[in-house]
């Protein structure tokens, strides 16, 4: 499975869907693309009114490492792919530093439809769309999980405080490392989270490299999310 296959399925569901087929006759549909499936179909948030494409992930299956970030912005929503763009591109830079491609990586977000004018999403919303990411990281099935950006962070870890509080070390849940960085965007924005993020993706490095290597994970804060 390449990297580009869940953006080609959701184009090719949005057709079926179109033409009232579910799925092709005589196959069978895997959790992953049943979720996907239910996801294309989902009009539980007003965000369902104004998106153009919804975005629903990409990566190999199972993966190593998952990245989460808020939700699609302005190119996303007009691709139905994650992170493109110029966060996109910076994204794909700092996985060149810590020997990743979008190859190795699973990418998703928490929300599936932009928020219109990139506002941040509404707690309904959130509520509503969390199932989804919570899910798909479970098909996923990532030993470690980056929440890009606080609002990632906050939602997906029921952890709260500001960015830099919930960063530099992991949180063990249902037996996965969690890491909280900052998001490309901010990067972009601001040049000094840059310095902290290099050491946030050092740490991945270093505990994927020890995991790899002999089976060792990573010293973690134990935490469990309420939901
Ligand atoms: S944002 Fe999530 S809950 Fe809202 S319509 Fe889109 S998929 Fe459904």
């Amino acid at each position: 499975m390449n990297t580009s296959w869940a953006g080609q399925l959701a184009g090719f569901l949005r057709i079926l869907r179109d033409t009232g087929l579910t799925h092709l006759p005589g196959t069978q549909k895997t959790p992953l693309e049943d979720l996907l499936q239910e996801v294309e179909s989902c009009t539980n948030c007003r965000l369902a009114k104004t998106v153009t494409n919804k975005v629903f992930g990409q990566g190999p299956i199972p993966s190593l490492v998952m990245l989460v970030g808020e939700g699609p912005g302005r190119e996303e929503d007009m691709t139905g792919l994650p992170f493109v763009g110029r966060s996109g591109q910076l994204l794909d830079r700092i996985l060149a530093a810590v020997e990743l491609t979008r190859q190795d990586v699973y990418i998703g977000n928490v929300i599936k439809c932009r928020p219109p004018n990139n506002r941040n999403p509404l707690p309904d919303e959130m509520e509503h769309c969390m199932p989804f990411i919570r899910k798909q990281i479970d098909l996923v099935g990532p030993k470690f999980v980056v929440t890009m950006g606080a609002v990632a962070a906050r939602s997906i870890l029921g952890i709260q405080g500001a960015l830099h509080s919930m960063r530099g070390k992991f949180y063990l849940v249902d037996g996965r490392y969690y890491m909280v960085t900052y998001h490309p965007a901010a990067l972009l924005r601001n040049e000094r989270y840059k310095r902290p993020a290099w050491e946030d993706w050092k740490m991945l490095r270093a505990a994927m490299n020890r995991y790899k290597a002999d089976g060792t994970l990573p010293v973690a804060d134990k935490i469990n999310i309420l939901i």
